[in-house]
Formats: structure tokens, C-alpha cells, sequence
């Protein structure tokens, strides 16, 4: 029986230089723009940063599109027709 689940823990490893090790990483939201999040990756041992990612509006609309959805066409109680 295990009581921790590791669904939210989606940091992966990366090199850090200052550890000279790959160690694992904490995902930081660092800028948000129009069309795109920028994150920053920072070592988990030392605090500094060791990567950053883009994540796009296309690739979060994939990553929502991949959430359960709800069928749209039909909005029940929307519109009766006679
Ligand atoms: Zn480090």
C-alpha cells in the first residue's frame, strides 16, 4: 500500500554544473507572456537554476485538449425547439 503518489511530482533531472550531478529539478513559473509561459528549472540541491522551458499556447491547449472534455455540441436546456 502506498500512501504517496508521484502524479504531481513531474519535475524530471537535469546536469546541475554547481553539483556536478544530475539532480532533480523544481519547475518555477518565470514569465508569462501573450503566446507563451517561460519556466525556469532550478536544482533542487543548491537553488540555482539549471534550465528553463517554453511551454507555448499550442502546447497548453494539447495538454487541455488531453483533459477529459465535455461534448459541446449539445448544451442541454439551451435552446428547445418546437
Ligand atoms: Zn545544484
Amino acid at each position: 500500500m502506498s500512501q504517496q503518489q508521484f502524479e504531481n511530482f513531474t519535475a524530471s533531472s537535469l546536469y546541475c554544473e554547481k553539483c556536478k550531478a544530475a539532480m532533480p529539478v523544481r519547475e518555477r513559473l518565470l514569465l508569462i507572456l501573450p503566446d507563451k509561459e517561460i519556466y525556469d528549472y532550478l536544482c533542487t540541491g543548491c537553488g540555482s537554476s539549471v534550465g528553463q522551458r517554453e511551454v507555448t499556447a499550442g502546447e497548453k491547449m494539447m495538454a487541455q485538449a488531453r483533459a477529459p472534455r465535455r461534448p459541446r455540441r449539445r448544451a442541454p436546456g439551451q435552446r428547445i425547439q418546437l
